[in-house]
């Protein structure tokens, strides 16, 4: 009876250590397709914020509809108006600040840097599925107000259920803009055990000047900015060749009969006016509470923006804003260490875009969002539409990291070898060859470097609309971009520095 209940006894616990086992066995099916599941890492914006979500009065604050802005509108046209007609520029600011506390106040953030309770992300994106390969990533969203080491608590959190689900040890990480912060702070406080590769996408690894200065208080409109980002913008429209042709024109000739200027004292007689009370009335109470934004500051910003801003020096906000300055710090030595054990590492980034033109930092070059020099981790770049001086080119002992068209050094970038640039390339607008770019970094099986590949150099010249990225060969000119691609645009191009002198 007793040798009876014994072999009951080590039968039972064999099969519960089986069955304990069992599932792990299932869970640590490794897959052998070769190729790390891909998590892109999403940028500002990628997650819809919604006050009031599953009520009847639910409403989208960020990438809002027109109707809720049109009816706040409504609400404040009356005294707009009025306030234009009379010259009264106190009920102009009046009218301006309460639209923009109607649309976007419920989005602020308290002392803490917590939400309102009733404004959420209602749907953010969980992994579920085993399907992975070039073309199937995870996409990562979050609340982009909020702390980024919130994110990377929960970046981490599906790194750990892809590798489960996927049956890979390592994952491969996609960055693309505010995703950099997201990954900045991931990097900082998980390493890079679970990663096989990095690619950032126009991130602002060092913040974005833009950022810096409205923190600052550092704002300026000029009609050579204003112009150039009209003009930058237009390979985007949509409307094809013909119609970006006559805008392009058009934004030229305007250069010429002096509306642009006519356009800035206008908006300078207005906005000088209103322009303190809407920043210190809105956009300081909503945006200068938001840890995310916080994120975009660059360093030798931040303090001079603490000031300005006000920032309470007791709360967690204050703590969260703090915290977010370690990981950009370090951003440049993690991924180093990373590379240097081992993990693919890739920095893309665009140059040649007139950046946002409301700030005295509007002759960076940037992809008209993020600064080229934060986004490259330390390139020296020339002003936007100039080329680095010959003083500085010829003191470089090695010029195989300077850029044909003069116009940048990325031999002062953290990681030289690895960080491309794409001339004229929009902030993270995608295209079918920068998607093969990509998918060649993907699958490569060992770190490749801007000498490595013949079609891929360090300096890239990006069309849009011919779809093609293209080794830069030299100076930069029109008559270059319209032998690499014959479209209008770039005949009106030439034709327009013929007709209204050369573009500056
Ligand atoms: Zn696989």
């Amino acid at each position: 009876m007793k040798i009876f209940k014994r072999i009951i006894s080590v039968m039972l616990a064999a099969v519960i250590s089986v069955s304990i086992v069992l599932p792990s066995f299932a869970l640590d099916k490794k897959c052998g397709c070769g190729f790390s599941p891909v998590i892109y890492v999403g940028p500002l914006g990628c997650a819809d914020i919604v006050r009031d979500a599953g009520e009847e009065n639910e409403q989208r604050l960020w990438k809002t509809d027109t109707k809720f802005l049109l009816k706040n509108f409504g609400k404040v046209n009356g005294t707009l108006l009025k306030g234009i007609a009379l010259k009264d520029y106190d009920a102009v600011a009046d009218a301006v600040v309460e639209f923009v506390n109607l649309s976007f106040g419920d989005l602020a953030l308290d002392s803490e840097g917590n939400s309102h309770k009733n404004v959420t992300v209602p749907n953010l994106n969980t992994p579920d599925s085993s399907e992975h390969g070039v073309n199937i990533s995870f996409y990562f969203d979050y609340d982009f107000r909020l702390d980024p080491y919130i994110h990377a608590r929960r970046l981490n959190d599906c790194i750990q259920q892809i590798k489960k689900l996927t049956g890979h040890s390592k994952v491969q990480l996609k960055a693309s803009s505010m995703g950099g912060v997201v990954l900045s702070a991931y990097l900082d406080t998980y390493g890079y055990k679970d990663v096989e590769t990095v690619i950032c996408q126009c991130c602002p690894l060092w913040g974005t000047a833009v950022a810096g200065e409205l923190f600052c208080g550092k704002f300026e409109l000029n009609p050579v900015s204003l112009r150039r980002y009209a003009q930058t913008a237009i390979p985007s429209l949509d409307g094809g060749d013909a119609a970006q042709s006559l805008l392009y024109f058009l934004t030229d000739a305007f250069r010429i009969t002096g509306i642009w200027n006519m356009i800035i004292a206008l908006g300078n007689r207005i906005s000088c006016k209103i322009i303190d009370r809407v920043y210190s009335e809105a956009l300081i109470p909503i945006f200068g509470t938001m840890p995310g934004i916080w994120s975009f500051v660059p360093a030798e910003y931040f303090d001079t923006a603490l000031e300005y801003m006000k920032v309470s020096r007791s709360g967690g906000l204050y703590r969260q804003i703090l915290h977010y300055r370690t990981a950009q710090s370090h951003i440049a030595a993690n991924l180093k260490k990373a590379k240097n054990a081992g993990v693919r590492t890739y920095i893309f980034c665009g140059y040649n875009i007139q950046r946002t033109p409301l700030v005295s930092a509007w002759k960076n070059t940037s992809d008209g969002t993020v600064d080229t020099k934060y986004a490259s981790l330390g390139a020296t770049c020339a002003d936007l539409g100039e080329t680095l001086d010959t003083e500085y080119i010829d003191s470089l002992k090695d010029k195989k990291y300077l850029s044909p068209d003069g116009m940048i050094d990325a031999s002062t970038c953290a990681l030289p070898d690895c960080t491309w640039f794409n001339r004229d390339w929009l902030h993270c607008n995608g295209q079918p060859a920068i998607d093969r770019f990509y998918e060649k970094l993907l699958t490569s099986k060992k770190q490749l470097t801007v000498f490595s590949m013949k079609e891929y150099p360090q300096f890239l010249q990006n069309d849009k609309n011919a779809g093609t990225l293209l080794p830069v060969t030299g100076e930069y000119n029109y008559r270059e971009l319209f032998r690499q691609n014959p479209s209008l645009l770039n005949l009106t191009r030439i034709a327009s520095d013929f007709i209204f002198g050369k573009h500056k």
